[in-house]
């Protein structure tokens, strides 16, 4: 008999007995004796036990490691069977429940977990029972002795047995409270923070350096007529004309380029309406090794404050029955051009006027048709001047004019002129009467460079009063005094 057929005869023999054929039986069917089958029958039990503890080491091994990585995991994992009482549950899972492993197989999720909150876990198990599928949720749960809601990220796995069918679920629980309740910090500060730039009243945007918008607050937005997701990735010259665009990139490459925060007036126009006016501030934002990475602009619509503002110097520097400029103004900007034309040795005269008898109008007249004549003067002053020149009210009925780069020759010219303008204008009264009006006109020319304003106005005045010496309604210069 090979070794082979020995084997397979003894296994039989040993099988025969074990099956429970009494042991003479098996050895007169075998041919040996009662004493060689007790030997066959040891070895192979011993052999069979061998194995048998082998396996069991090879499967030990790595179910023990496994187990003590289970509860080494930082999250929950657990076992349950078809009627939700556990057959498993790791470290974590014990210290939550502070029970030993031996108190918590055979027990459902109703010993250890408030009534409020098991419905839900019994919901989540029952499905992935009844389902075999895998399911992934939030679970809220609070402790049968504790307050606190804690929430779980749970993914619970059915357990097949051999046969296909379902004998459980393992499940494996992390706990998210902390990071949900930072999640919900952030929502709050976001919201916040959009809450506030969102009503700030100002134009809030983020630039990258190549100029397209990261991000837009509601006003920015609303100026375009657009919602703020519709802005970004644009750049200006997409959104604005292009001498705006180009007038914006000026203050955003000084942020970048300075380095830091700038501010400046911006104005623009928007499909023909009036010009607007912006106060926008400008902060390049950098990283930690320094890269500029955007820039962050604040702009505040200040166009009424800019009309207020315009308002105010017209009247600071006007006369409101002339709307020319007033004394302190004419002598204000009289100062910075005779500086400017001594500077450069440009020639300047000035024109000092009084209306001829002019007691005699008002007393006739009337003070209101007094006015009007103030009126009608300065009208006619405004007309026969250029734009660069500089006229202004300085008393009563006197009236001064600087015109800049005019040598007297045609200082004369322009001050016969205007006398002529003067008393060819024809005001009437309510019964068709002519209101007589005549102008004296005293002219002088600076000599650099010991002339100051104060000497000058003197000259003018000197020859003004020459004028009206010699009889009114003419044209006397400084030079002839
Ligand atoms: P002359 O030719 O010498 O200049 O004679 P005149 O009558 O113009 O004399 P004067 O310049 O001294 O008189 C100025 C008058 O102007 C006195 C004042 O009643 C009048 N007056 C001053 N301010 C106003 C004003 O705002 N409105 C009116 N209606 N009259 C004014
Ligand atoms: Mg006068
Ligand atoms: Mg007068």
């Amino acid at each position: 008999m090979s070794d082979h057929h020995l084997e397979n005869f003894q296994t039989w023999a040993v099988i025969a007995v074990l099956q429970g054929t009494p042991l003479e039986e098996v050895a007169i069917k075998a041919r040996v004796s009662e004493e060689t089958l007790k030997h066959w029958l040891k070895a192979l039990t011993e052999e069979a036990q061998h194995h048998l503890a082998a396996d069991n080491l090879a499967l030990e091994l790595p179910v023990r490691d496994l187990a003590h990585a289970l509860d080494n995991i930082g999250a929950y994992v657990f076992i349950k069977d078809l009627n939700g009482c556990y057959t498993y549950a790791n470290r974590l899972v014990r210290e939550l429940f502070s029970k030993n492993l031996i108190d918590i197989i055979g027990h459902t999720d109703h010993d250890f977990f408030s009534q409020d909150t098991v419905n839900d876990i019994e919901q989540h198990d029952q499905q992935v029972l009844r389902e075999g599928i895998t399911i992934r949720a939030e679970e809220h749960l609070r402790p049968v002795d504790g307050h606190e809601l804690r929430i779980y990220w749970t993914v619970k796995i059915p357990l097949f047995d051999e046969s296909g069918h379902i004998r459980g679920l393992c499940g494996i629980s992390t706990d998210i409270t902390e990071r949900k309740q930072m999640e919900q910090a952030l929502r709050d500060n976001q919201a916040l923070l959009s809450t506030v730039l969102d009503n700030i009243g100002a134009c809030v945007y983020m630039k990258a350096p190549d100029g397209r918008y990261l991000y837009a607050n509601a006003a920015m937005a609303a100026l375009l007529n657009r919602r703020p997701e519709q802005l970004i990735g644009r750049v200006d010259s997409d959104l604005f004309p292009q001498n705006t665009a180009d007038h914006f990139a000026k203050l955003d490459q000084l942020a970048f380029t300075s380095q830091q925060k700038v501010a400046g007036m911006e104005t623009f126009q928007l499909h023909h309406h009036e010009p607007l006016y912006y106060w926008s501030v400008k902060v390049p934002l950098q990283r930690d090794n320094g890269d500029m990475y955007a820039l962050l602009g604040m702009s505040t619509d200040i166009t009424e404050r800019k009309r207020l503002e315009d308002e105010l110097l017209r009247l600071a520097t006007t006369d409101e029955l002339t709307h020319l400029y007033n004394r302190r103004h004419f002598l204000t900007l009289s100062e910075q051009t005779l500086n400017r034309s001594r500077r450069y040795h440009e020639p300047l005269a000035l024109l000092m006027c009084d209306i001829d008898f002019f007691k005699h109008i008002n007393d006739t007249f009337g003070h209101a048709m007094g006015d009007l004549v103030l009126q009608q003067v300065a009208e006619i002053i405004k007309n026969t001047l250029r734009d660069t020149d500089i006229a202004g009210r300085i008393g009563g009925e006197e009236f001064a004019i600087l015109l800049v780069q005019t040598r007297m020759e045609h200082a004369q010219e322009v001050a016969e002129r205007l006398k002529t303008n003067i008393a060819n204008s024809e005001i009437y009264l309510d019964d068709g009467h002519k209101v007589p009006l005549t102008i004296s006109i005293g002219v002088a020319t600076p000599v650099y460079p010991m002339e100051t304003l104060a000497t000058l106005l003197q000259h003018a005045d000197q020859a003004l009063y020459a004028a009206k010496r010699l009889g009114r309604n003419r044209v006397h210069l400084a030079t002839e005094v």
